[in-house]
C-alpha cells in the first residue's frame, strides 16, 4: 500500500505541463494565472487627497486651533478626474475631494469637518486646526511601484487580485486552460436520482457524480457528465473510450476494488491505458486507481460515497490544480481545538468528518463509516488522523476544508 503522500508526488509528476489561453479579466474569477504580470502604472498615478477638505501649506495653518482659526484665501477648486493646472501659492487654500489631484505647492489637505467658511466672506475659508506636513496626501506609488509585481504564474485569481490588476489597468489576462473532466459513476445497482420509476428492490441512487462535479468545478476543471455505467467489460471500456476521446482528465466512481464485478482497471488497460497504482494507505478510500494514457489521466475513485468525496480531494483535487500550473495544490487549512478526546485506532491514517464550529472547536461530524452520507454533509472539514493516534481534548488541530 503507498503512503498518501508518495501517492500524490506520482501522480502530479504526470501531470502535463498547463495550457495557457488570454481571456477578458472579467471572466477570471478563480482562474491560475499563467503570467506574469508587472504594473505598467504605479497606484496611485498621482499624488491625490484622503479626504474633502481644502489642500493648503503645512506652514500657513500651523498655528491653527479653534479659538484662533486661520483665514486662507479660496483660489480655486478641483474635482475629481480633473487635471488641475495652477499651483497653491502661500496663503492660499484650494478645495479638493478624495482622489482629486493634490495641487502643486501644497503638501497637506485639512478636512472639511476642521474647516469653516463664511457666507459673508466667500472667497475665504477659516482653519480651526493646524496639518503636518503630508497629511491626508496619498503619495503616488504609495500602493504599488511602476515595474512591481501585481500577477505571478500560478496564482489563483480571487477578487482582490483581480481588483489589483483592474486598478493596474489590465482588461486581459493569461491564465491556464481548465481540464474538462469526465465523470463516470459505475454500478449495475445505480439509478439516476431523476429516474421517474424510482427505485426497484437493490437500486440506489447515484450521488457521487452529483457530490464530485461541484469539487471538480471548484477546483478549476469543467465537469462532463457521462450516463451511469453498468458492471460489466463492454460497457465499462465504451465509457471509457468515450471519455478518453472527449476530456482531458476521468475520474470515475465504484468498480475499482477486487470483487469480481469491478471492471475500471481491466477497461483501462484494454484501451492502452497504463495503470500506476490501486491502493493508498487512508481511511476512507483504500482502493484508488490512478493511470495515464498519454497526456490523459485516469482517477478511479472507490464508489462509497465519503471514499470517493475524499479521494478526489487528497488525491485528484491536486493534479486538477496542477494541470492548470496551480503553485498550491492542497486543500486549504484552518485551525481548531478539540472540543472532545479523538483517536484512530486503525493502522490506516483516518480523514474523519468534522465541524469546525464559528468559536473554533471541532467535534466528530457523525458517524465515520465510508457509507453514510449524513456525516459528511453534517461536516465543514476533514481532520487528517495519523495511524494509532490519540489527542486529548483541547489539541490544537489543522482541519482541511472543501468549501
Ligand atoms: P464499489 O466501489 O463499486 O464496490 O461500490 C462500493 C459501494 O458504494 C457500494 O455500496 C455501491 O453501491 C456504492 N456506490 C458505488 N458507486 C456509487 C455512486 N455513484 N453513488 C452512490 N453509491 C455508490
Ligand atoms: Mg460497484
Amino acid at each position: 500500500m503507498l503512503e498518501l503522500e508518495k501517492a500524490v508526488e506520482t501522480i502530479l509528476a504526470s501531470v502535463p505541463a498547463p495550457k495557457s489561453e488570454v481571456i477578458p479579466l472579467a471572466d477570471a474569477y478563480r482562474r491560475v494565472a499563467s503570467e506574469k504580470i508587472q504594473a505598467s502604472t504605479a497606484l496611485p498615478p498621482f499624488d491625490n487627497s484622503a479626504v474633502d477638505g481644502y489642500a493648503v501649506r503645512a506652514a500657513d495653518v500651523a498655528s491653527a486651533n479653534s479659538r484662533n482659526p486661520v483665514r486662507l484665501q479660496l483660489s480655486g477648486k478641483i474635482a475629481a478626474g480633473e487635471h488641475f493646472r495652477g499651483e497653491l501659492s502661500a496663503g492660499q487654500c484650494i478645495r479638493i475631494f478624495t482622489g482629486s489631484t493634490l495641487p502643486a505647492g501644497a503638501d497637506a489637505v485639512v478636512m472639511q469637518e476642521d474647516t469653516r467658511t463664511e457666507p459673508t466672506r466667500p472667497g475665504e475659508v477659516l482653519f480651526l486646526d493646524s496639518a503636518k506636513p503630508w497629511e491626508n496626501v496619498r503619495f503616488h506609488g504609495e500602493d504599488v511601484k511602476l515595474g512591481a509585481p501585481v500577477l505571478r504564474p500560478g496564482q489563483i485569481l480571487g477578487a482582490a487580485q483581480i481588483g489589483l490588476l483592474a486598478a493596474s489597468g489590465v482588461a486581459r489576462v493569461s491564465v491556464a486552460r481548465r481540464p474538462s473532466v469526465a465523470l463516470l459513476a459505475t454500478g449495475s445497482e445505480l439509478r439516476e436520482a431523476s429516474s421517474e420509476s424510482g427505485l426497484a428492490p437493490g437500486q440506489i441512487y447515484e450521488s457521487n457524480r452529483a457530490a464530485l462535479a461541484p469539487l471538480i468545478a471548484a477546483a478549476g476543471g469543467v465537469p462532463k457528465i457521462f450516463p451511469i455505467v453498468p458492471d460489466n467489460a463492454e460497457a465499462t471500456r465504451a465509457a471509457l473510450a468515450g471519455a478518453l476521446a472527449e476530456c482531458d482528465l476521468i475520474v470515475t466512481c465504484g468498480g475499482v476494488s477486487v470483487g469480481e464485478m469491478d471492471f475500471v482497471k481491466s477497461a483501462f488497460e484494454d484501451l492502452d491505458g497504463q495503470l500506476q497504482f490501486w491502493k493508498v494507505a487512508i481511511k476512507p478510500g483504500r482502493p484508488f486507481v490512478f493511470g495515464h494514457r498519454g497526456e490523459k489521466l485516469l482517477f478511479g475513485l472507490p464508489g462509497n460515497p465519503v471514499s470517493a468525496f475524499v479521494t478526489f480531494l487528497v488525491l485528484a483535487r491536486p493534479a486538477l490544480l496542477r494541470w492548470q500550473g496551480a503553485e498550491k495544490t492542497g486543500l486549504p487549512i484552518s485551525r481548531g481545538l478539540l472540543a472532545e478526546p479523538l483517536s484512530n485506532l486503525d493502522h490506516r491514517r483516518h480523514f474523519i468528518r468534522i465541524s469546525l464550529d464559528s468559536e473554533g472547536f471541532v467535534r466528530p461530524a457523525g458517524i465515520q463509516a465510508s457509507h453514510i452520507l449524513s456525516s459528511l454533509a453534517a461536516a465543514n472539514g476533514l481532520l487528517d488522523v495519523p495511524p494509532k493516534t490519540s489527542w486529548a481534548a483541547g489539541t490544537t488541530v489543522p482541519v482541511l476544508c472543501w468549501e
